[in-house]
C-alpha cells in the first residue's frame, strides 16, 4: 500500500504505463498471509517489483510503449516474470520505455517521456532553479536515461524494490546510472529472453535494477539458469549468488581501458573514474591500463547489426496477428502498410528502413557480414584482456550526468542516443556481464555511475567487486 501510494504521488514522473493495483494488492495480501503462517513462497515473497513494458505479462497489457501493441494482452508470462512471481514477488505494474527499447532517454514513448526524480531533489533545485517549485516550471527537468527509464525511476523513487529492464546496448545501465541506482546486464545466455519482445536477439538480455548490489544478486539468483523455451540459455548448473560482507580486493587485477577516454567524457566523470582506480589501488588491487582497440568501431557496427535484426524482428507486426490494425480494406498490402505507418514511430521506421538497406543482396556482404566480423574483433578484445590476467574492467557508464529534457530533444535524437551508448555497448557485442553502481553526484546535484565489466558467467566476482565499491 505504501508503494502504491508512492506511485500515485509520483505519477508526474511517468514511470509506469500501467499500474497493476488490483493484482498487487491481491498478491500482497496472500504474501502477508503466508508470512504470518511462517511459510514464505520464496526469497522474494511480498517484495514489490516492477517490470519494463517489453516483457510479456499474462492478462496484463504489454505495449512496448508503441501504438503498434497498444491494447495487446499476452496470454503468457515471460520466463523472468514467472520466476519472480513463483518466488512470491508482488507485481506493481509495467514501466515506461523508448518505443520497442530503441533509445537512450526514455523520451520516445507514446505515453510521454519519463522524468528523472532527481530533477525535483533539493540538491538539483537549489543549484539550478533557485527556489522554483515543480508547479512553477514543469519543463525544467532532466531525462531518466533509457530505454529502461521507467524501471530506473520506479526503483529510484521508492515505488518498488527491484525492477526488470532490458539491455541491448546499455538500456539498463544508462538509466540506472542517471537515476542513482544499481543496474546489472548479466552474461548473454545466463537469463532467459523468452517473453522479452526482441530488439536485437543476439544482444538482448534482461537487466536487473535495484537499490543495492545485494538485492541485484538475490534477484539474479532467482532469474538465472537454463530455460527450455530459450535455446540460447546455458545448460550448466549455476550457483546462487551470495556476496560476503567483507570483500577482499587485494588479489584483484582491474583493467582501465585506454580507449574509454572518449570525446565528450565530462571532467567530473573522468575524475570520479580515476579516483576510484586510486581507491582500488589503495585497497591493494592491481590496477593496469589495458587496450580494447576495436571499441571505436562499436557504435557504427552496432548500428548495422541492430537495424538488420530490427528489420527482421519488426516484420511480425503486420496488423494480422496482434496489436494495432489500420482501418484500410483496399488490399492486404495496403492494410499492412497503413498499419505499420500508424503503429511505429519515426525511430522504429528509420531502423527498419536502414536494416533492410543493409540486408539488400548487393549490400549484405559489404555491411552486414563485415559488421559481424568487426563484432567478433570487438568481442575478442575482451577475451584477450581477460586472458592476460585482468579480472574486471573499470569504466564510466555514461559521458556525464543526465541531460535536461529540452537539450536532449533539441539535438538530433538518434545521434545523441547512439553516443550515449559508447561505454555500455561493447559489453553487449561481447556478451559479457556489466554493472553500474552509483558513484557520486555531479556539480549540478545529479547522480553519476561507474561501470564494472566482468568475464562471461563470472557474475559472482563482478557483483563482489561492485559491492565492495558501493
Ligand atoms: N540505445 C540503444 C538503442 O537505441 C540501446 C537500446 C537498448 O539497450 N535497448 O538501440
Amino acid at each position: 500500500q505504501k508503494c502504491l501510494s508512492l506511485i500515485k504521488e509520483t505519477r508526474f514522473l511517468n514511470a509506469y504505463i500501467n499500474v497493476a493495483e488490483d493484482v498487487a494488492l491481491r498478491q500482497a495480501t496472500e504474501a502477508e498471509k503466508r508470512f504470518r503462517q511462517g511459510k514464505p513462497l520464496g526469497e522474494l515473497d511480498g517484495i514489490p517489483v516492477a517490470v519494463k513494458d517489453n516483457f510479456s505479462t499474462a492478462n496484463i497489457e504489454t505495449t512496448c510503449a508503441s501504438q503498434m501493441l497498444k491494447g495487446y494482452i499476452p496470454p503468457y508470462n515471460a520466463t523472468v516474470v514467472q520466476k519472480l512471481l513463483d518466488q512470491g514477488a508482488v507485481l506493481m505494474g509495467k514501466t515506461n520505455l523508448d518505443e520497442f527499447g530503441m533509445g537512450s532517454g526514455s523520451t520516445d514513448s507514446i505515453f510521454g517521456p519519463v522524468k528523472n526524480p532527481w530533477s525535483y531533489s533539493k540538491q538539483y533545485r537549489e543549484k539550478n532553479s533557485g527556489s522554483r517549485t515543480i508547479a512553477d516550471d514543469d519543463s525544467d527537468w532532466v531525462i531518466a536515461g533509457g530505454s529502461s527509464g521507467g524501471s530506473a525511476v520506479a526503483v529510484s523513487s521508492g515505488t518498488c524494490f527491484v525492477a526488470l529492464g532490458s539491455d541491448t546496448g546499455g538500456s539498463t545501465r544508462n538509466p540506472a546510472s542517471h537515476c542513482g541506482v544499481v543496474g546489472l546486464k548479466p552474461t548473454y545466455g545466463l537469463v532467459s529472453r523468452h517473453g522479452l519482445i526482441p530488439l536485437v536477439n543476439s544482444m538482448d538480455v534482461p537487466g536487473i535494477l535495484a537499490r543495492c548490489v545485494d538485492d541485484v544478486a538475490t534477484v539474479l539468483g532467482v532469474l538465472a539458469g537454463h530455460d527450455p523455451l530459450d535455446s540460447t540459455t546455458i545448460q550448466d548448473p549455476f550457483q546462487t549468488f551470495t556476496l560476503p560482507d567483507d570483500i577482499d580486493v587485494t588479489n584483484l587485477c582491474v583493467g582501465i581501458p585506454k580507449e574509454y577516454h572518449a570525446p565528450g567524457l565530462s571532467t567530473e566523470t573522468l575524475s570520479l573514474w580515476s579516483r576510484t582506480a586510486d581507491l582500488l589501488e589503495d585497497a591493494g588491487a592491481k590496477v593496469v591500463e589495458v587496450s580494447l582497440p576495436h571499441t571505436r568501431y562499436s557504435i557504427v557496427c552496432y548500428h548495422v547489426l541492430c537495424t538488420a535484426e530490427v528489420a527482421s524482428n519488426m516484420a511480425r507486426f503486420d496488423g494480422l496477428e496482434y496489436g494495432h490494425r489500420a482501418n484500410v480494406e483496399d488490399s492486404t498490402e495496403a492494410m499492412y502498410s497503413a498499419t505499420r505507418r500508424e503503429g511505429f514511430n519515426d525511430v522504429v521506421r528509420g531502423r527498419i528502413l536502414s536494416g533492410n538497406f543493409f540486408l539488400l543482396k548487393q549490400n549484405y556482404e559489404k555491411y552486414f557480414l563485415k559488421a559481424q566480423k568487426v563484432r567478433r574483433l570487438i568481442a575478442d578484445d575482451f577475451v584477450k584482456v581477460f586472458k592476460s590476467g585482468v579480472d574486471v574492467l573499470l569504466t564510466p557508464t555514461t559521458l556525464g550526468d543526465a541531460a535536461p529534457y529540452e537539450d536532449f530533444i533539441q539535438e538530433d535524437n538518434r545521434t545523441r542516443s547512439a553516443q550515449e551508448d559508447v561505454f555500455t555497448q561493447c559489453a553487449n557485442m561481447a556478451g559479457v556481464p556489466a554493472i553500474t553502481v552509483p558513484a557520486g553526484l555531479s556539480s549540478r546535484g545529479l547522480p553519476l555511475g561507474l561501470q564494472f565489466i566482468g568475464q562471461a558467467f563470472r557474475e559472482q566476482q563482478l557483483l563482489s567487486v561492485a559491492k565492495w565499491f558501493e
